[in-house]
């Protein structure tokens, strides 16, 4: 027996890198290595908690039956009330839906309006499982490369040259997993100006680090004129809640693509984990005061790593606005052999890294960027401070 016998579906797809690169360093570290993991894009905070108490009294409550598919609807209510307040968006329970993590939430809307050939811009550098996912729907990613010139932002004119007959979505995040970008709401205008000429093309906006901004302003795309009936917002509490491993995520979205969404997700998954739905609702409807703390941390690293790798020759830096992610370009590495090791490729220099520095990071090429790695700054002052110094000795 063997791989030949699985699907060609499951063959053609990549194993998602950043997940790859975590079990790798984890594995490492239970062989004895000391690796200081910046690989995975999880808050190294505890649950808060009123959350966690939130879900003790659900469990006290019995919250232990399926609960609707879409989600239960006071959860529902509490993310309506969300959009409203933070994003100026209005969507009514029928155009919102609860999935297991926003990774559900897009694979749920790649299978609900993907064709077999149709195609979806992915300015890159995208989140590592957007091209995985939309294949996986039978859609064709068209990747439009940006650079660390644009701040990793896709310009106006770009989208229009990667609009073909055959287009089907838009899909990015704002702020950015890797790059941190943030498109501010001049660059949106003008990304919808756009897309107003092209009625059949749909957007998924990915606005799960909404909150891990450090310019203030986060501005949705479905909130700029003509753009609210053909967007899907998308967005959980797995960031800026330090909720990762509690698995919520939702759309909103117009409400015949909520509906299809919620079919697909009838037949997957029955819908989210009821303790965790009902934790989400103490999370969304907290003052955001009480999460701000972890932000302004995120804030504090961001530029203790900006600082620091900023002394290290060859580290090529973009000033991340938001997420908590730095996405810098190492390609002046390329062609060098440091220390028994030849680096060709981002790919060789993140090996490089973990090899010699005992640091795990994410080649850029996960990202749709072979130039650059992805060093997640969501942990400790020190491992950061550590970590840096490592990859500093090895590269000297
Ligand atoms: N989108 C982006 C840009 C992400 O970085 C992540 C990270 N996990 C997700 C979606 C998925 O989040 P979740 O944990 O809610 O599935
Ligand atoms: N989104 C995080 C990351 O990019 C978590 C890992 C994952 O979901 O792939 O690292």
């Amino acid at each position: 027996m063997s791989t030949d016998f699985l699907s060609e579906r499951i063959n053609n797809m990549a194993t998602s890198a950043t997940l790859a690169m975590a079990a790798k360093a984890r594995e490492l570290k239970a062989e004895g290595r000391d690796i200081i993991g910046l690989s995975l894009g999880e808050p190294d905070f505890n649950i808060p908690d009123f959350i966690k108490e939130a879900a003790k009294e659900a469990i006290d409550q019995n919250y232990s039956s399926y609960s609707p598919v879409d989600g239960y609807a006071d959860l529902k209510q509490a993310i309506a009330n969300k959009f409203k307040r933070d994003n100026n968006l209005d969507y009514g329970l029928d155009q919102i839906v609860v999935s297991t993590g926003a990774k559900q939430s897009l694979a749920n809307v790649a299978m609900a309006m993907i064709n077999e050939g149709d195609e979806v811009v992915l300015p890159a550098p995208y989140w590592v499982s957007y091209s995985d996912i939309v294949k996986l729907a039978g859609g064709v990613p068209v990747e439009v490369p940006t650079s660390i010139d644009t701040d990793f932002k896709m310009t106006a004119q770009q989208l229009e040259d990667a609009i073909t007959p055959k287009t089907k979505m838009l899909w990015f995040s704002s702020p950015c997993n890797p790059s941190g970008s943030v498109y501010s709401k001049e660059e949106l205008e003008s990304l919808a100006a756009v897309l107003r000429n092209h009625p059949g093309i749909f957007v998924v906006s990915d606005e799960i680090y909404e909150h891990i901004n450090f310019t203030g302003g986060h501005v949705s795309i479905a909130a700029i004129e003509g753009m609210y009936d053909r967007t899907i917002t998308v967005n959980g509490v797995s960031k800026a809640f330090a909720m990762t491993g509690w698995r919520i995520g939702f759309i909103g979205a117009p409400a015949w693509i909520a509906k299809a969404t919620n079919k697909f997700q009838g037949q997957v998954t029955s819908g989210a984990n009821s303790i965790a739905q009902r934790a989400t609702i103490a999370a969304l409807e907290a003052p955001k005061e009480k999460i701000q703390y972890m932000i302004d941390e995120f804030h504090k690293r961001r530029d203790l790593v900006l600082g620091l790798l900023g002394e290290i020759e060859g580290f090529n830096l973009n000033i991340p606005e938001g997420a908590f992610y730095v996405f810098p370009d190492i390609s002046s590495f390329f062609g060098k052999t440091i220390d028994g090791m030849q680096i060709n490729n981002a790919s060789d220099f993140s090996l490089f890294l973990l090899e010699k520095a005992n640091v795990a990071t994410v080649t850029g090429e996960a990202f749709g960027n072979p130039n650059c790695i992805r060093i997640s700054y969501a942990a400790s002052e020190a491992e950061l401070k550590e970590a840096i110094a490592r990859i500093k000795k090895a590269l000297s």
